[in-house]
C-alpha cells in the first residue's frame, strides 16, 4: 500500500496513472476508520481502478479545540484495516502544513442556504471549514468519483452543492448509513463512548424511527414534542436538535408535501455529540 504525505509526490503518481487511462475514486476520512468508512472504500474499490483514502484531521471544520485536542485518531490501525481490504489503496495522510501552507485560512463558498439549520446552525464556520479542505482536496486528487456517506447528509448536500459550484469534474456517490446491530450509526465519535453510553445512544436512532412510523399520524410539531420529551427520559442525553426538513434545501418543515424528506438528530450523549438522520420515505 503507498502512503503519501505530500501533495506533489501524490500527484505525480496519480498523474501516471491518469495518463494510463486509470479511473479514480476518492473517499476523504479524518481516520479513526469503522466499518461506515470501509463500506465507502469498498464501494469505490469495485467502481474504479484506483481508490485514494485521505485520512487527515482537518482543524478548520471543529468550532471547538477540546473537540480537535480529544477527536480519535490511530493512524497504525486505520493503515491496517485498508491493507486487510486491498494492497491497492493509496492513501493521503498529509500534515495540516501541507494543506494549509501553515495559515488556516477558510475559502469563501455559496452554500446556497444549505448551511443555515442543523449542523451550520449549531457549529459555527463548521462547513466552511469542511468546504475548505475538501476543495482542496478535491483539487489536488482530481478523482472521477468521491464516495461520501448519507450519516453526514448535509454535509453531503454541502458537498454536491460545492461540485456545481465550482465546477468540478467529479461525480459525488451517496453511499448508505452503516449502522451497529442495535441501530446506532457508526462513527469515530462512537469510540468515546464506553458501553451503557453506547446503549443509550440507540435512542438517537430510535427517535428517528419513531418519526418514521408517525410521519403519517402525527403532526411534526407533535413528533418533536414527543421525541425531546422521550429523551428527557435519559439523564445522560442532551438533545441539540431535532428536525424534519427537506431533503433538496435542508430547511425544516411544518407540514409534509413531498416525499423527499429526512428527519435530523444531534445530541450530547455522556458529553459526546453524535448525529443520525434518517430518511421518512
Ligand atoms: P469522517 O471520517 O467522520 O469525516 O467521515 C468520512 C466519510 O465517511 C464521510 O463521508 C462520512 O459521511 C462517512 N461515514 C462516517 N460514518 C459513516 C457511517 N456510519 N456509514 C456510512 N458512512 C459513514
Amino acid at each position: 500500500m503507498l502512503i503519501f504525505r505530500d501533495i506533489t509526490t501524490l500527484q505525480n503518481h496519480l498523474n501516471n496513472l491518469k495518463n494510463n487511462g486509470k479511473s479514480i475514486g476518492f473517499v476523504p476520512t479524518m481516520g479513526a476508520l469503522h466499518n461506515g468508512h470501509l463500506s465507502l472504500v469498498n464501494k469505490s474499490i469495485s467502481n474504479n481502478d484506483i481508490t485514494v483514502v485521505s485520512i487527515f484531521i482537518n482543524p478548520t471544520q471543529f468550532n471547538r479545540v477540546d473537540d480537535l485536542k480529544t477527536y480519535p485518531s490511530d493512524i497504525d490501525k486505520d493503515l491496517e484495516l485498508l491493507k486487510s481490504i486491498s494492497d491497492e489503496i493509496i492513501v493521503f495522510n498529509p500534515e495540516s502544513n501541507e494543506l494549509y501552507s501553515g495559515e488556516m485560512k477558510l475559502d469563501d463558498f455559496n452554500f446556497n442556504g444549505l448551511d443555515q439549520f442543523m449542523e451550520g446552525a449549531y457549529r459555527s464556520s463548521h462547513f466552511v471549514g469542511v468546504a475548505t479542505v475538501v476543495n482542496k482536496l478535491f483539487s489536488i486528487i482530481r478523482a472521477d468519483y468521491a464516495y461520501f456517506g448519507e450519516k453526514d447528509f448535509q454535509q453531503l448536500r454541502i458537498i454536491e452543492n460545492l461540485i456545481s459550484e465550482k465546477n468540478f469534474n467529479i461525480k459525488l456517490i451517496r453511499c448508505e448509513t452503516i449502522r451497529s446491530e442495535d441501530g446506532l450509526a457508526l462513527s469515530s465519535r462512537n469510540n468515546k463512548l464506553n458501553f451503557s453510553s453506547e446503549k443509550i445512544a440507540t435512542n438517537l436512532f430510535k427517535a428517528l424511527n419513531f418519526a418514521k412510523e408517525k410521519i403519517d399520524i402525527l403532526s411534526i410539531d407533535e413528533i418533536e414534542e414527543k421525541i425531546s420529551d422521550n429523551l428527557l427520559n435519559f439523564k445522560e442525553i442532551k438533545l441539540e436538535y431535532f428536525v424534519i426538513a427537506d431533503e433538496l434545501n435542508l430547511k425544516p418543515v411544518k407540514k409534509i408535501r413531498t416525499e423527499k424528506y429526512r428527519a435530523f438528530i444531534a445530541a450530547y450523549v455522556s458529553g459526546v455529540r453524535l448525529i443520525d438522520n434518517l430518511k421518512l420515505y
